[in-house]
């Protein structure tokens, strides 16, 4: 089954990241903007706080908003993907995706971008670092899966494209 396959290829990619073992964290194929790829979301919960001896002692009404880590996330995997017909080749291509994905949630990229939208436009979060970070932790599922590394992240760019043309996803 298509399905359950991202819960196995999630599980891998999850190996190279030790940081965040303990968040869940559950993946599907969705219908979603063709120019996306991937994309992760997280329910952040919003506390309202008031410092009570401010008020009490000198009715000063001091406010603070607190915002929570999200326990549970979900990553969306664009569904046009299941077009890539060979199951090796879709592992390869979906778990990239997965991988960029898992790095947006151990930055805490959700977190930063929910505070103001006005903000989160401006803020550039995939930066030169963090394609090499992708790249970099996709080789270390590429070696749990037994296979050799990839040595420019050129290359690999380059043969993700084309197999996303090849099956008309990008
Ligand atoms: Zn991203």
């Amino acid at each position: 089954m298509v399905e359950n396959e991202l819960v196995k290829w999630l599980k891998e990619c999850q190996k190279a990241f030790p940081e965040i073992k303990s968040i869940e964290i559950k993946c599907f194929y969705r219908k979603i903007p063709k120019n996306c790829l991937g994309r992760v979301k997280g329910e952040i919960e919003i506390k309202k706080d008031i410092d009570a001896e401010a008020l009490l002692l000198e009715g000063k009404v001091k406010k603070k908003i607190i915002r929570k880590k999200p326990k549970r996330y979900e990553i969306e995997i664009n569904e046009n993907l299941k077009r890539i017909k060979e199951k090796t080749i879709r592992k390869q291509i979906v778990q990239h995706v997965i991988i960029h994905e898992l790095l947006h949630i151990l930055n805490e990229d959700i977190l930063s971008l929910s505070k103001d939208y006005k903000k989160r436009k401006r803020k550039k979060i995939h930066v030169k670092d963090f394609e090499k970070e992708v790249f970099q932790r996709y080789n270390e599922v590429r070696k749990i899966n037994g296979l050799p590394p990839i040595s420019k992240q050129e290359d690999l760019d380059l043969a993700i494209n084309k197999i996303l043309k090849k099956y008309h996803i990008i």
